[in-house]
């Protein structure tokens, strides 16, 4: 059953007309992990902001379809509130929000007032270790201060509590040493194993060894050139990008 689609899309960054998206095609059905390999500034971003509404970008062709329905008319917030979740490249600091906090609210508005703060706090405490994370981790103000790593475990830790039906995570693996990466590929690996099913934009094929990989997507210049298994992505990391163009 296809939970997600993108049929034909094009966007451009909206204040300059500049086409960066060029025709992407995906299916992503219920449960799969797919990835996106693709160099830099190909679009990937874009790709991923265009898919939650950010109103930098403008789509002048296409459609993005999420359990049957056009996203296109929708907020940022309301594509957040039918199930659909960003992790950020470089996430952002927000001095004042102690992370604990911003991950309880927003956990309230996507899943109602069910469970008490205790609840959520206690779930949220048991995760901090698996992350090998300090115990403070929640305490502190969301982002400031953390280090890489600290952010990205950070976006993985957001991503398992607010459980989104569909997961899109933009470089997660991106400066994480051995030991972190493994420790992410771990939540996500579980967060699958939860139902979610996953995009993973990445450069390296490095974190797609720890994860149970559906499809691989190569994308290159403002669309999907290639698909395949992870045995693409073995080729893309032997030949480079240019395996396109053969
Ligand atoms: P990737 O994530 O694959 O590295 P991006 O989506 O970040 O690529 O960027 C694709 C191209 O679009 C780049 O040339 C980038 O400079 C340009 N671009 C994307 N967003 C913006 C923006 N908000 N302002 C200016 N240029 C942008
Ligand atoms: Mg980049
Ligand atoms: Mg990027």
């Amino acid at each position: 059953e296809n939970i997600f689609e993108i049929k034909d899309l094009h966007a451009v960054l909206a204040e300059e007309n500049v086409e960066i998206l060029k025709g992407v095609n995906l299916t992503i059905n219920r449960g799969e992990l797919h990835a996106i390999m693709g160099p830099n500034g190909s679009g990937k971003s874009t790709l991923a902001n265009v898919i939650m509404g950010n109103p930098k970008y403008k789509v002048t062709k296409g459609d993005i379809i999420f359990e049957g329905e056009s996203l296109l008319d929708l907020s940022t917030d309301e594509r957040a509130k039918k199930g659909i979740l960003l992790t950020f490249q470089h996430p952002f600091e927000i001095e004042g929000i102690k992370f604990q906090s911003f991950l309880i609210n927003a956990y309230r508005k996507l899943h109602g007032e069910k469970e008490t703060f205790s609840e959520l706090n206690k779930i949220l405490k048991a995760r901090l270790e698996k992350l090998k994370v300090s115990k403070d981790f929640l305490e502190r103000f969301l982002n400031v201060g953390f280090s890489g790593g600290e952010k990205k475990k950070g976006e993985i830790l957001q991503a398992y509590f607010l459980k989104p039906k569909l997961l899109i995570l933009d470089e997660i693996d991106s400066g994480l040493d051995v030991d972190a990466l493994r420790i992410v590929a771990e939540q996500i690996k579980e967060i699958k194993r939860n139902g979610t099913s996953v995009l993973i934009i990445t450069h390296y094929k490095r974190i797609l060894d720890y994860l149970d990989v559906d499809k691989v997507h190569v994308y290159v210049d403002g669309k999907i050139a290639m698909t395949g298994d992870l045995t693409l992505a073995n080729e893309v990391e032997e030949k480079g990008y240019a395996i396109v163009r053969e």
